[in-house]
């Protein structure tokens, strides 16, 4: 059931639970990422930033949007952090449902004018719209982007940003970084920013950087209006740690052997995040 990111969300919304939004790069880690939801009866969110878009290239989508349509679970197919207007329409030609306007690294008036234009583009085809303001920070390992210095959301521009741009959802600055942060690295969320941005009522937030986060903080966010959480590194290291361990210790030579062990510690990462997120089961929520 593949829908648009408005449409998702705003069950979420109405009963606060967050969907898991997962970044993909080849149909190895998709199908992790389907079979978890299918197995948790819950919605989801496949997303994939311009360096993954590029290098599974377009025509991977066609797989990607026919398996999604025929899921027994709610499904968004989100581009993250777009930068630019090209960005976004090629995902939208592709069949995504959701794109992320990311302008947030640009003067906060240039990031109002990109995302309206985007916001305006993507309204004519029923496609969803994520905006940011404040910026994620990013550990060395991370494609999604992201600055050194975490500029926080400020609550008070969240209104006037809204209100000019009309986007969908909103991602917001709370303190997360894109990455696994270094040992001994405490990363403590600004649960007091969130609280205010909450109280607003606008839109859907959503929280970007949500992997290697304490689960209570998480847990916390999604009963403070994060309707959408990213995870990526979280559930990829699983797999990749997997493969390593099977070719070490077995040495197998047929791709489902090299896998199989993998996508297991995968799928067990991916069902951990869905019950901090309080979305397992959720999908019924969508049956009309
Ligand atoms: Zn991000």
């Amino acid at each position: 059931m593949l829908m648009n990111m408005k449409e998702l969300l705003e069950v979420a919304k109405e009963n606060k639970f967050a969907v898991g939004a997962f970044n993909i790069c080849d149909n190895l880690l998709f199908n992790c990422v389907m079979e978890a939801a299918e197995a948790n009866n819950a919605p989801v969110i496949v997303e994939l930033a311009p360096p993954e878009f590029d290098y599974v290239g377009e025509d991977f989508f066609t797989m990607v949007t026919s398996r999604m349509s025929k899921s027994k679970v709610p499904c968004v197919l989100h581009l993250d952090h777009g930068k630019t207007v090209d960005d976004c329409v090629k995902a939208i030609r592709c069949g995504f449902t959701s794109v992320m306007i990311d302008g947030s690294e640009l003067s906060y008036e240039d990031n109002v004018e990109i995302s309206r234009k985007v916001a305006e583009l993507a309204a004519c085809v029923n496609v969803s719209v994520e905006g940011e303001i404040g910026t994620i920070g990013a550990m060395s390992d991370s494609v999604e982007g992201g600055v050194e210095n975490i500029e926080y959301t400020q609550p008070e521009q969240v209104i006037d940003f809204i209100n000019r741009t009309n986007v969908d959802t909103l991602a917001i600055a709370i303190g997360t970084a894109h990455g696994i942060y270094p040992e001994g690295f405490v990363p403590k969320l600004r649960l007091d920013i969130l609280k205010e941005v909450e109280k607003l009522k606008v839109r859907p937030l959503v929280l970007h950087g949500g992997s290697a986060n304490k689960d209570e903080e998480i847990q916390e966010a999604c009963k403070h209006g994060i309707c959408k959480v990213n995870i990526a590194s979280d559930y990829r290291k699983a797999f990749f740690c997997g493969v390593t361990k099977t070719l070490v210790e077995e040495n197998p030579f047929w791709t489902p052997d090299v896998f199989a062990y993998a996508t297991q510690e995968a799928k067990k990462v991916i069902t951990h995040k869905m019950q901090l997120f309080n979305s397992i089961g959720k999908a019924d929520l969508y049956k009309k």
